[in-house]
């Protein structure tokens, strides 16, 4: 049943643009079109795919995800000059919806330092690149970047300007997280009291979350009339990140009495892409993180638990099952078939073709065969390996070391590259782990300062598996890998040769 007094909502996902900017989160193209499928499955109106013209491969990202991508608008960015939007066309021109994102600096600070333009070149310039993208796409949205620190009358002239030059949607960001929600909620009074021809446009909000108002922020902006969010699944995105999806969302659908505005997002994927999205990005979403978090639904307190036994809308505002959050880890067995394993993995939030499905499967019974009961978390790591698995022309062929108190570790690695198995012997390092580092490194001549390196376990008991999480700097980027076996020793070295592997990707790239 639809309640016509319920205003719906755009939400325009940028985990792939803003979100892939965060330190350390860029993805490959496998990662990007397995979130972006996600990203289709969740409901999202509009997918934010890359900003085309900053390098080959988000050129080619975009144009793949807008060849793919059904039943959402792709949207590539640029900046309001001619190259920048044509190539964001070409990127974006054979999606089934297409839009194209132009955006100018207004604001005096970024004005004087960055542009060094005056006013009415920023008019001019926004003009010409609005009509520009009229030229190719009907969806055209224009962002005054920095708007929030914009002067208010010039901030009217130029979205007045922008729409009168073709602009569907208008896009308000407060690029550096400086607004509070009382005054964007001023803002956008603001632009529908005095721009005239407000009314041909979607108004839009794009929050950052430097002092933590990303949310509240957006909220106050769709409460005053704004008609779409930009917004990422778990608010990654530069420095301290954006307003996040899933409390977006959530807020809309659970405070639907105050906001009277709703998403068409299916809210039973957000956890499930959520997962998706902290393992191909490598950044882990903290325990207590509303809606998605761990513990969004743990009740420790025992007057809490007694309630919600006794009712759960005692303490519960929303149902767990309503964010996808299964309740019940199921085991799966050796006995277990294909299909059971096919059915788990879609709860989880993974798609896998017939032949990822395969491959998953046979590891699945090799793992079965060593651990008992295999646990959702160790069905996630498997599929994880699989379908972000970067292109390896490195492999761990076989190692052994030798080490104990007060002897440096002496260590014996060989390593696969196509035909050839390169070894190496070595007495060096702090440790086994160090050792094999350092034979790594020797092996393929990447040097790499490691940043971070995690263990965790995947699931609970003795025999569980272990994954091993780094971060590699090379030429000052960071890299990530990860890797999992029983051993945890076996899953640092394959963690690290995944982050050189994908160095070594991106070098081959370049040549
Ligand atoms: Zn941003």
């Amino acid at each position: 049943m639809t309640d016509s007094t319920i205003r719906p909502i755009v939400i325009f996902d940028t985990t792939l643009r803003d979100g892939e900017q965060s330190p350390g989160a860029s993805m490959n193209l496998t990662e990007k079109m397995e979130v972006a499928q996600a990203l289709v499955e969740l409901g999202v109106d509009v997918i934010e795919a890359g900003f085309p013209i900053a390098s080959p491969g988000d050129f080619e990202a975009v144009r793949e995800i807008a060849k793919s991508v059904r039943g959402s608008v792709v949207c590539g960015l640029a900046r309001c000059r001619d190259a920048d939007i044509d190539r964001a066309w070409e990127a974006v021109r054979c999606a089934e919806q297409a839009r194209i994102h132009v955006f100018l600096a207004t604001s005096a600070i970024h004005r004087e330092h960055k542009l060094r333009m005056d006013k009415d070149e920023i008019i001019r310039r926004a003009v010409a690149g609005v009509r520009r993208a009229v030229g190719y796409c009907s969806d055209v949205e224009f962002s005054p970047e920095d708007a929030v620190r914009t002067e208010t009358d010039f901030l009217c002239q130029v979205v007045e300007a922008a729409i009168d030059a073709g602009a569907t949607t208008v896009n308000i960001p407060d690029t550096v997280g400086y607004a509070t929600p009382t005054q964007m909620h001023q803002v956008i009074h603001m632009l529908r009291q005095r721009v005239p021809n407000i009314d041909r446009a979607v108004i839009s909000v794009h929050c950052h979350n430097d002092l933590g108002m990303a949310v509240a922020n957006a909220l106050a902006a769709v409460q005053c009339g704004a008609g779409q969010v930009e917004c990422t699944i778990n608010g990654i995105g530069e420095r301290a990140g954006n307003s996040s999806l899933e409390e977006i969302v959530m807020a809309l659908r659970t405070r639907k009495d105050f906001y009277r505005a709703d998403t068409r997002i299916v809210s039973q994927r957000l956890v499930p892409t959520s997962r998706l999205v902290a393992s191909v990005t490598g950044i882990d979403v903290q325990r207590n993180k509303a809606i998605v978090g761990r513990n969004a639904f743990a009740h420790e307190a025992g007057i809490h638990q007694d309630g919600i036994l006794k009712e759960p809308t005692t303490y519960e505002i929303m149902r767990p099952a309503d964010v996808g959050l299964t309740k019940i880890d199921l085991v799966l067995g050796k006995h277990s078939g294909r299909a059971a394993l096919a059915d788990r993995a879609r709860t989880l939030g993974y798609r896998l073709d017939a032949e990822q499905l395969q491959t998953v499967f046979e590891q699945f019974k090799i793992l079965a065969d060593k651990k008992k009961e295999v646990y959702d978390g160790d069905i996630a790591s498997l599929i994880e390996q699989q379908i972000v698995a970067v292109s390896e022309l490195w492999v761990l062929d076989s190692y052994s070391v030798k080490t104990g108190t007060q002897t440096t570790p002496e260590v014996q690695l060989s390593l696969r590259r196509g035909d050839e198995v390169l070894s190496t012997q070595m007495t060096c390092g702090d440790g086994p782990i160090d050792a094999i580092f350092l034979a790594i490194e020797d092996i393929t001549g990447i040097k790499v300062q490691c940043n971070d390196f995690r263990v965790h376990s995947v699931t609970v008991g003795k025999d569980a598996q272990g994954e091993v999480t780094v971060q590699l700097k090379h030429e000052g980027r960071l890299f990530r890998g990860r890797g999992i076996s029983t051993d945890s020793v076996e899953a640092s070295a394959k963690a690290f040769l995944n982050a050189i592997n994908r160095i070594a990707a991106v070098t081959d790239d370049s040549e």
